[in-house]
């Protein structure tokens, strides 16, 4: 768990149904400064301890390293638990959810999640499954579509891609804003 800004990131796992080349999951995995090589995954209730007070932060932010839909039970019951403490939740992911738990589970995060944040990282299938060391073309689709409905269940949706060479910052910024309706973030690896 780490503060950023006013918003509080919350490390539920280092584990990932990825292994991306510019990912830092396996090495030393610090982000800013914080080191989130976590050795054990915490429980739900030692996460809303930890948090404290949901209000002090702008919002709360269930990221990685690691994928938090793998624990999508924990990301519910704490973001429900945030979201009766009138704080805000905010989910970060690979938008890769619905393949990991084998179901759509944008409805199960209704009321529960603000706002959504989804690694676009490329536009082209190929090089996304290249960068990202899955098979691209399933990924790449399943994480459009996870956008979409996103973009219609959520008033928040944003989507990012990292500064990398071969990234068509142009197309990819189309692609958000026009043919998928959310805003659009060019960001640093991590
Ligand atoms: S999806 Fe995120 S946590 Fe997983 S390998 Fe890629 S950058 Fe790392």
């Amino acid at each position: 768990m780490y503060k950023l800004r006013n918003s509080l990131y919350i490390n539920l796992t280092i584990r990932c149904n990825a292994d991306c080349v510019f990912c830092d999951r396996k090495g030393e995995a610090i982000i800013k400064g914080h080191n989130l090589r976590i050795t054990k995954e915490p429980t739900v209730q030692e996460v809303i301890n930890e948090i404290g007070d949901p209000t002090k932060y702008d919002d709360i932010v269930f990221c990685g390293y690691g994928g938090p839909t793998i624990r999508l039970d924990a990301v519910k019951e704490v973001s429900k638990w945030v979201k009766q403490h009138r704080g805000k939740t905010r989910l970060n992911t690979d938008g890769h959810g619905n393949i990991i738990n084998k179901r759509n589970i944008i409805p199960e995060l209704v009321g529960l999640i603000d706002a959504v944040s989804i690694s676009l990282n490329t536009t082209d299938p190929e090089h996304y499954g290249e960068l990202m060391r899955i098979d691209g073309k399933k990924h790449f689709n399943a994480m459009i579509e996870f956008a979409k409905e996103s973009v219609k269940t959520f008033h928040d949706v944003t989507m990012t891609i990292v500064n990398l060479d071969g990234v068509d910052r142009g197309k990819a910024r189309r692609l958000v804003e026009d043919e998928i309706g959310a805003t659009f973030r060019a960001r640093p690896y991590f």
